[in-house]
């Protein structure tokens, strides 16, 4: 600045005595007045370059200018790069943000001051089936035409949320969100939606058990009352007695077989898989498991022999690291019902094989009643059984194949089930290489 107020009053007085000595005092002031006026003229003109320059907004354009006016444009320039490196910087926090709303599993969705969608994340989206693009600044309560929301939003009390149904890609499952707005920034909106479908589903699921087992419960409670009162109020000849009494012991044997197996459920549910240090000798549980069906298919006559063909095929040495209750239970109950659900003369093959990588299998194939393929994969859930009465007269409970199911599970292997209606079925449970041992004794 000095520099150049140091050259303004050179250049003046350079002017001023040139005029002087030409022209004496007249001479002075034009020649003063012409130096004033050529360097507001010079001063006019590189502003104006410098206003064109400025108006172009392009700081990388060249400007031609010198001296104070270049290190002007020069202050410019740098100006003009930090402001691009805070707003690449403010760019960058915003994406950064914008990603981790993205990666939410819950929908986030922001609604201006008139309800209108401003920005929404991807699950938000497709919780509402909107598109995240295409519905901005549309209305939510015209997208969202669930009638519980439209009330909800027109309460405008937003302190609990409402639970609506979401758009699902799948029509046998439907969606349940869990939705609620969030007043902020003055008459804003911030709406967030959560996926409750599973635990919709798990609610739904405890309410069936506990009506199914109290279900399963009263009927032979209701019976065995009944009987009591009969032997209370009639009087009854010892051997009319006896045959109540042997109806009773039914009914409560049933109950029995109930509550074991509900001890059973709970008991896999609640505690970790069984360790791989307790190897399992297939050999004397299978002869028990056999032992059993064969009196369990006499039983289906007169007791004296078995009604089904049986046969039981099991490789030397196999053993299965876990637990043997659990190994036993399974495969007692895949055979018992095999046993129950053939009729008299059927054939039953019950095979442990193991496979090309060391892994082990075990299937159990009968020819009886079949089941039809709708009821196929339901057929594992707690209390699902395709004929009640059926079950309940050979004294079934409705929970084997879940029990089967989750001990195949527990021992880190799968549970498969193949059937056609008429014409027989075929459980079976495979455990991978890392659960079979073989060896001659259990260790
Ligand atoms: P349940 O105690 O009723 O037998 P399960 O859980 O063991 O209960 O079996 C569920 C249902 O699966 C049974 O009610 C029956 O309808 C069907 N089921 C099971 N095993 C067989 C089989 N071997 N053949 C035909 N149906 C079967």
């Amino acid at each position: 600045m000095i520099s150049r107020l140091l050259f303004a009053f050179f250049y003046l007085s350079v002017a001023a005595s040139g005029g002087y000595w030409l022209d004496g005092a007249t001479g002075l002031w034009i020649g003063a007045n012409g130096a004033l006026l050529a360097l507001l003229v010079r001063d006019y003109v590189r502003g104006d370059r410098l206003e064109r320059w400025l108006r172009q907004g392009d700081p990388t354009l060249e400007i031609s200018l010198s001296g104070y006016w270049a290190e002007l444009v020069d202050r410019i320039r740098r100006g003009y790069k930090t402001r691009d490196q805070l707003t690449a910087l403010h760019q960058h926090r915003l994406q950064e943000f914008l990603s981790a709303i993205q990666a939410s599993p819950n929908g986030v969705l922001l609604l201006d001051e008139e309800g209108r969608i401003e920005w929404c994340n991807q699950t938000a989206a497709a919780h509402l089936g909107l598109h995240e693009q295409r519905d901005l600044g549309q209305h939510i309560v015209n997208l969202v035409r669930d009638p519980a929301f439209t009330s909800y939003v027109a309460q405008e009390d937003y302190n609990n949320e409402v639970i609506i149904e979401g758009r699902s890609h799948s029509l046998s499952q439907l969606l349940k969100l869990q939705v609620q707005l969030h007043p902020y920034g003055g008459n804003k909106k911030l709406l967030l939606t959560r996926d409750v479908t599973a635990r919709a589903q798990a609610d739904q699921m405890r309410r069936d058990f506990v009506a199914n087992v109290s279900h399963e419960i009263r009927t032979p409670l209701t019976v065995l009352a009944g009987f009591v009162e009969t032997l209370q109020s009639l009087p009854l000849s010892p051997e009319e007695q006896q045959k109540y009494l042997d109806l009773m012991a039914v009914q409560a044997h049933r109950m029995q077989g109930l509550v074991s197996d509900l001890l059973t459920l709970s008991q896999l549910e609640g505690s970790p898989p069984p360790p791989v240090t307790e190897a399992v000798d297939l050999k004397p549980l299978m002869a028990q498991v056999k032992a059993d069906a064969i009196a369990l298919s006499a039983l289906q006559d007169d007791g004296a022999q078995p009604v089904h063909s049986l046969t039981f095929q099991l490789p030397e040495r196999l053993h299965i690291l876990g637990s043997q209750a659990e190994i036993h239970s399974a495969v007692s109950n895949l055979v018992t019902n095999a046993v129950r659900y053939t009729p008299v003369g059927g054939k039953i093959d019950v095979v442990w094989e193991l496979g090309p990588e060391g892994q082990a299998h075990f299937s159990v194939k009968d020819n009886g009643v079949g089941i039809a393929a709708e009821h196929l994969p339901r057929l594992s859930e707690r209390f699902y059984r395709v004929d009640r009465s059926r079950s309940r007269e050979s004294g079934g409970t409705g929970l084997g194949l879940a029990i089967a199911k989750h001990i195949a599970q527990r021992h880190g292997g799968n549970f498969q089930i193949q059937s056609v209606l008429g014409e027989g079925s075929c459980f079976s449970m495979s455990f991978p290489s890392a659960r079979v041992k073989m060896e001659a004794k259990a260790s």
